[in-house]
C-alpha cells in the first residue's frame, strides 16, 4: 500500500497529516524536547476508540510503531519515519465520582486539567509536578508527586485502565501497567482513587510553601540545610534546585540554588518541621525568602518555565537512599563549569534534588499485595539533571557531564554496595533498563521477553 493511502485507510475523524520530505519537523511536531523526533509516517488524531483501533490495523499492516502522545515530554521515546504520532488531545475528559472517591482521566488529559478539575471540586490525588505532563504517560512510568510521602505513587492508587490494546493476542499483565507500561496499547482512560482536600488538616485549605533561593558561594550552607530536613515527614517534599538566574534578574545568569518546601499539612506543623529553615545563619544568606499558602490548583504554576517546548532536553538521574554535603557541593561545582562552558547554548540545563518520607510507599506495596514495576520504593532521594542545549552537537559533553553528576551523587550508596536505581519516567533513549527494572522483570509470564 502507497503512504498516500493512510488519508483514505483511516475514517475521516482521524484527520491523518502526512509530512512531505519539505515539511520542517517542529512545524507539524511540538515537544517539550527535540532529541531522537525527526519527521514521523503521519501525525493521526484520533476522537474514538474506533479510530484508534482502524489506526492500530492500518500499523500493524504496514509495520509501523504507533506512539501516543499526550503531554509530548517523554524525550525517550524516538519518533521516525516508521512512526505514526497518535495525537491522543481529543482524549482530554475529567470526570469526578465523589461518592466512589475515584477520577476518571481521559488518555489525552495533562496534569493541570486534572489538577484544576479535582481541586474546584475540592479534591485532589496523586499527580506529577508539571501541568504540562501527560497523567497516563507518566502513570505508565509510576507517577511521582508533591504527595508522594502522604499517599504514594500514581500507580500505587489506579483502580481501572480502559485501552486498545497493540498485540491482540495478548492482553498486558495489570502489574506490569503500573511502572512499566509504555508500548502496549493506546489508554483511553485511567480512573484513580481521589481524596477530600479537606482531610489533610491543611490552613485555609492551602498548601503551605516555602522558597528560599541562595547565591552559588552558600552551596554548602544549603546543602547542610537541606540534609537537616531528612529524612522528611510524610507531610513534606524538599527540593533543592541548581539553576540559572534569568535574563531579567539583577545577575542574569548567575548560578543559584533553590531550596524549595511544600508541606501538606496546617501551617502550624509546617513551621514546626522546618524550623531549621529559619535560622539566621541561612536566612541572612539566602537572596529570596518567601512562605506562602499555596491554593492546590497553583501548586505547579512556579515550575512553568520547566515546561517550556523545544530545544535538545535530556534527563540524567536516580533514586538514592543516602547521599552527602560533598557529593551535592561536588555536583553543583560540575553542574556550574557545565553550564558556564556556553552559557548562551546550556546555561537553561538544571539540577533537582528532592526527597520525599518513603514509608507509605514501602507500606503500600504490601496492601496491594502484588509487586508493581516500580522498585525504588525505599529510595527517597530523587535526582534529575535535565541538560538543556539548543545545539545537537552539544549532546556528547551533555551525556558526559549528566552521567558523570549522577555519578558523584551515587558514590555513598555505591560505596555501600546498593543497586542502582533510576525512574522509568526518567529514562533516556538506549538507558540501561536494568537500572530501572530487574532482570526478571524484563521477561512476561510467558517468558517473552518484554521490555
Ligand atoms: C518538566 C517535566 C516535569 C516532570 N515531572 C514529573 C513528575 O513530577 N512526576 C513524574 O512521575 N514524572 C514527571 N515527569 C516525567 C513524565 O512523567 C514523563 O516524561 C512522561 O512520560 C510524560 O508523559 P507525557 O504524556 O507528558 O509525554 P508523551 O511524550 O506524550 O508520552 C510519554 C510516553 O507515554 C506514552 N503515552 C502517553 N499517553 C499515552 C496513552 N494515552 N496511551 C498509551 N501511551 C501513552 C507515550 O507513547 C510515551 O511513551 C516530568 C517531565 C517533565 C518534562
Amino acid at each position: 500500500m502507497a503512504k498516500q493511502d493512510i488519508t483514505t485507510a483511516l475514517p475521516p475523524t482521524c484527520k491523518p497529516i502526512v509530512p512531505t520530505p519539505e515539511t520542517k519537523t517542529q512545524d507539524v511536531l511540538s515537544r517539550w524536547s527535540d532529541a531522537h523526533v525527526s519527521l514521523p509516517y503521519a501525525i493521526v488524531t484520533p476522537t474514538s476508540t474506533e479510530d484508534i483501533v482502524s489506526t492500530i490495523h492500518f500499523a500493524q499492516s504496514h509495520s509501523l510503531k504507533i506512539v501516543p502522545a499526550a503531554g509530548a515530554n517523554g524525550s525517550f521515546i524516538p519518533i521516525t519515519s516508521r512512526t505514526i504520532y497518535l495525537d491522543m488531545t481529543s482524549f482530554n475528559k475529567v470526570h469526578l465520582d465523589a461518592s466512589r472517591g475515584e477520577v476518571t482521566i481521559g488518555g489525552g488529559a495533562t496534569t493541570g486539567t486534572v489538577l484544576q478539575h479535582l481541586a474546584e471540586r475540592g479534591w485532589h490525588t496523586v499527580l506529577t509536578n508539571s501541568n504540562a505532563v501527560g497523567v497516563v504517560g507518566a502513570f505508565l512510568g509510576g507517577m511521582s508527586g508533591a504527595v508522594n510521602g502522604i499517599k504514594g505513587f500514581g500507580i500505587d492508587h489506579v483502580t481501572s485502565v480502559t485501552m486498545a490494546i497493540f498485540d491482540a493476542g495478548q492482553a498486558p499483565d495489570w502489574r506490569v501497567l503500573c511502572g512499566a507500561g509504555h508500548g502496549m496499547g493506546v489508554v483511553t482512560s485511567l480512573t484513580l482513587r481521589a481524596w477530600r482536600v479537606d482531610e489533610l488538616g491543611l490552613t485555609d485549605g492551602k498548601v503551605w510553601t516555602r522558597k528560599l533561593m541562595f547565591p552559588a558561594r552558600a552551596v554548602a550552607e544549603v546543602a547542610e540545610l537541606y540534609l537537616a530536613l531528612q529524612p522528611p515527614a510524610r507531610e513534606l517534599t524538599a527540593v533543592m534546585v541548581f539553576l540559572r538566574a534569568p535574563p531579567t534578574a539583577p545577575v542574569p545568569d548567575a548560578p543559584m540554588i533553590l531550596l524549595s518546601l511544600s508541606y501538606f499539612g496546617s501551617e502550624g506543623s509546617a513551621r514546626r518541621m522546618c524550623v531549621k529553615t529559619y535560622e539566621e545563619r541561612y536566612t541572612r544568606k539566602a537572596i529570596m525568602n518567601v512562605t506562602a499558602l499555596t491554593k492546590m490548583e497553583d501548586l505547579n504554576a512556579a515550575n512553568e518555565p520547566l515546561s517550556a517546548r523545544g530545544g535538545f532536553k535530556e534527563y540524567y538521574g536516580c533514586f538514592l537512599e543516602e547521599v552527602s554535603m560533598e557529593s551535592i557541593v561536588k555536583s553543583f561545582e560540575e553542574w556550574q563549569k557545565f553550564t558556564a562552558a556556553d552559557l548562551k547554548d546550556r546555561g537553561k540545563s538544571f539540577v533537582v534534588i528532592g526527597s520525599w518520607s518513603t514509608d507509605v510507599l514501602v507500606k503500600n506495596e504490601g496492601a496491594l499485595g502484588y509487586k508493581t514495576y516500580f522498585n525504588a520504593r525505599g529510595r527517597g532521594t530523587f535526582v534529575q539533571a535535565t541538560v538543556w542545549y539548543d545545539k545537537w552537537d552539544a549532546k556528547e559533553e551533555a551525556d558526559s557531564f549528566g552521567s558523570a553528576l549522577v555519578g558523584y551523587l551515587r558514590k555513598e550508596d555505591r560505596q555501600a554496595g546498593r543497586k542502582d536505581f533510576c525512574f522509568a519516567n526518567n529514562m533516556i533513549a538506549g538507558h540501561n533498563i536494568y537500572e530501572i527494572y530487574t532482570e526478571e522483570q524484563t521477561r512476561y509470564e510467558t517468558g517473552k521477553r518484554y521490555i
